[in-house]
């Protein structure tokens, strides 16, 4: 039987052909430690990329999480339902997200560039670039041990140099006021492309409006596996 194929554009501009998932990557989904340690979304990439000169590791962060997403698409379909829980209440509900009409953030420019900023509080000069697969192994290796350290991991591993020195320690980062943080975080944000997987919600129980992050776990590769 003959798979189904989609040729797909990334935010990056990369074009890309995709197969839909076999039992043989559902079998990935289904190992907890694979699951969790993100070896099986790697797997699933490698497996439902067809091309092989699509270097999965080099590929830009967002970009990795639309090939995610579509392969998603292509194998069960758009539509996606999921429980949320009320931080107000406590309440928790089904959501259902028609995963087609996330909104998608392109790049502008290429893909390599570093982009110069001054943090506000320190007045550093930092030049940073956008993250890889790569540097999304480390993150899901750290995410495991120590989610406290994820800011800071992250803040590090887009950083280029600091005031001109590229052997700049990860202390730095350590130490960073809250506020070149915060303003590091939006000006990633302002340049990175992908896929907004921010959702709205409102609570049917208390009417409290919030946002929650799109969940990627076993649910949205297994729809028909909802956990009641
Ligand atoms: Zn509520």
């Amino acid at each position: 039987m003959e798979l189904y194929t989609e040729k797909v554009t990334l935010p990056s501009g990369v074009e890309a052909t995709i197969r839909e998932m076999t039992a043989t990557e559902e079998g990935f989904l289904a190992s907890q430690k694979m699951l969790k340690s993100g070896e099986a979304f790697e797997k699933i990439l490698r497996n439902c990329v067809l091309e092989k000169d699509v270097d999965i590791d080099n590929l830009l962060v967002g970009d990795r999480y639309y090939l995610m997403l579509a392969i998603r698409r292509l194998t069960y379909g758009d539509d996606y339902d999921f429980k949320v829980r009320c931080g107000s209440c406590g309440q928790t509900f089904n959501m259902s997200v028609n995963l087609s009409e996330l909104p998608v953030k392109k790049l502008e420019g290429d893909p390599d560039a570093t982009h110069t900023i001054t943090l506000p509080r320190t007045g550093k000069k930092v030049p940073f670039r956008l993250l890889r697969g790569r540097d999304e192994k480390k993150i899901a290796a750290t995410l495991r041990k120590s989610p406290q350290e994820l800011i800071r991991l992250s803040l590090y591993l887009h950083t280029v140099a600091v005031d001109g020195d590229e052997n700049f320690s990860e202390k730095f980062f350590e130490a960073l006021p809250g506020a070149d943080s915060q303003y590091y975080r939006r000006q990633i944000d302002a340049v990175t492309c992908g896929v907004d997987s921010v959702v709205e919600v409102e609570c049917p129980e208390c009417d409290n409006e919030f946002e929650a992050q799109l969940p990627i776990g076993e649910s949205f590769f297994f729809p028909n596996s909802k956990k009641t």
